[in-house]
């Protein structure tokens, strides 16, 4: 189990530094953080936390979110993720479908007045025993009641833990639909926690520095299970992304390894400061969660001196990798795809019809099976039913080619596919090829629903400042002879932003929702 697993690093390597929240300076080693989830594990158990109930953790990046993410582990307890953006209507819908008991958050953060929205919806949520507040004294009081007992309860309930039990809710991040509660186990997350850093060679000696969220498996997996699983630090740069206090943490910090999504690196690049700071400590990282330009990637290598740098694809309900570049990877490896499969998990790519696996090089849903899929969805038989087939495939709704070497890219999501005139055509492909445009400086390509052909193409434009306005007339001419016919998008609109989730996904659904809006 993820205890067992702590409590054996935590003697393995008592005084490597485990933990630094940058924000305040406050650092903990091995053995000091395993006391102290050690001490809230036995606080929550003091408070009847039985296993199998429901803890929520509602709170920005903080070393107490470690902390709870290990002392729920540690008694068996399930942790249901809940995104600081979340306003009042989802916290209510997060908090009741998971039927929480305990929510565990922070009074406030800037704008986000956290204690006052968990009030508000307290009359809603019936189930809700409890909430503490980290920093609180209802906090102080629980790890106090812990930290009086002498451990024999939390002995006890470890060794009542199997490895394949619920230990975590996370909901999708929300791209597609409404999020789904993806109920992962010990032996899912801390496996994958393990591997996606074995396969970037994480060691004790290596500092890795996260300005991803954890409420997100890419912090609390990736990051949080992936260093402490090998013995490696994690840094906390600053509590919400910020692009320049985490390229301070790693100078100060001489981190190791950062990660990232793809915007969070283009905005570190773009910092007018960018080439002050010096990042030469960094040998690796992870950049996952959307396709990454090949620019971006290129200064990643040699700017940033992330010559080892690593593309992960992956899904919250894959806990979340499957796939991963290699060290020794080349560039084009690097941009061209999302590497290859990880240890101990199959994939195929099948004909989202017939689920037939399709010849290497022709596109169809990435389909993987393992110890990494999720147990299923939170109380949801049918969508899990949907997702998870009865030979235990996960179906990742996603597109991709898998090439000769094994190596995949991903081409987009079978919901972004557009069908014009009984053809299929990949948005990403278009693009890409729009992106090549001068005046360009971001792209995204939509279905939008057309009575002749069905589905009709439209490209929501970002100009770059000081760029002439493009009509769709000037679109066609650009791709004239470069693109075929039936791919030249029909409509063009000119935007400032595309509508994002908070992990910096584009929302296609929103997108085509609107294109009908604007187009009247
Ligand atoms: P929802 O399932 O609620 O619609 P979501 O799929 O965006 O939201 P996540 O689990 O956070 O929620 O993201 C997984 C998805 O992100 C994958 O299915 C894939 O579409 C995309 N993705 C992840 N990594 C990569 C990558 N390296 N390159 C391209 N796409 C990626
Ligand atoms: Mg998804």
């Amino acid at each position: 189990t993820i205890g067992e697993n702590f409590n054996r690093i935590a003697q393995q390597f008592p005084d490597a530094e485990a933990l630094i929240e940058v924000a305040t300076g406050r650092r903990w080693s091995y053995s000091a953080l395993n006391q102290e989830v050690d001490a809230l594990a036995l606080g929550l158990l003091a408070k009847g936390i039985a296993k199998g109930d429901r803890v929520g953790i509602w709170a920005v990046n903080c070393a107490e979110w470690v902390i709870v993410q290990y002392a729920t582990a540690k008694i068996g307890a399930i942790l249901v993720n809940v995104n600081p953006s979340y306003r009042q209507h989802e916290l209510a819908y997060a908090i009741n479908q998971s039927g929480m008991r305990l929510l565990i958050s922070q009074t406030a953060y800037k704008s986000s007045a956290f204690a006052e929205l968990i009030t508000a919806v307290r009359p809603e949520c019936p189930e809700l025993r409890e909430v503490i507040y980290i920093a609180e004294p209802s906090w102080e009081q629980t790890i106090e009641a812990g930290t009086d007992q002498d451990g024999t309860a939390l002995i006890r309930r470890m060794t009542e833990l199997s490895a394949d039990d619920a230990i975590n809710i996370q909901y999708t991040s929300g791209t597609t639909g409404y999020p789904k509660g993806a109920t992962l186990s010990h032996h899912n997350i801390l496996n994958n926690g393990y591997f996606v850093t074995e396969t970037i060679a994480i060691s004790q000696q290596d500092r890795i520095c996260v300005p991803v969220p954890f409420y997100h498996c890419f912090g609390m997996v990736m990051c949080n299970l992936g260093a402490t699983s090998h013995g490696a630090a994690i840094v906390i740069p600053a509590p919400t992304f910020d692009p320049a206090l985490t390229l301070q943490a790693v100078q100060d910090e001489k981190c190791t390894a950062l990660y990232g999504v793809p915007t969070m690196f283009i905005a570190e690049q773009n910092l007018p400061n960018f080439a002050d700071y010096d990042l030469s400590t960094l040998r690796t990282g992870i950049m996952a969660g959307s396709p990454c330009p090949v620019e971006v990637m290129k200064r990643c290598m040699t700017e940033m001196h992330m010559e080892q740098v690593s593309i992960a694809y992956g899904m919250t309900e894959t806990s979340p990798v499957s796939m991963q570049t290699r060290p020794e990877d080349d560039v084009e490896r690097r941009t061209a795809t999302v590497g290859r499969v990880h240890p101990h998990l199959e994939v195929k790519i099948v004909d989202p019809l017939t689920g037939l696996t399709v010849p290497r090089g022709t596109p169809g849903e990435f389909c993987t099976r393992g110890y990494s899929v999720m147990l299923g969805y939170w109380q949801n038989p049918e969508k899990t039913a949907e997702a998870i087939d009865a030979a235990r495939w996960m179906h990742t709704g996603d597109l991709a080619e898998m090439r000769e070497d094994g190596y995949v890219n991903i081409v987009g999501r079978i919901k972004d596919m557009v069908i014009r005139g009984g053809e299929n055509l990949y948005p990403r492909e278009i693009e890409e090829f729009l992106y090549t445009h001068p005046s360009i400086a971001d792209v995204q390509v939509v279905g939008v629903p057309d009575p002749q052909y069905g589905e009709e193409l439209c490209a929501w434009i970002k100009l770059k400042t000081a760029a002439a306005p493009l009509d769709q007339a000037a679109v066609a001419e650009f791709c004239a002879g470069k693109l075929s016919r039936h791919k030249v998008p029909r409509y063009v609109l000119l935007v400032d932003e595309f509508p994002m989730t908070v992990t910096g996904k584009v929302r296609k659904m929103d997108m085509r929702q609107r294109s009908v809006e604007l187009l009247g």
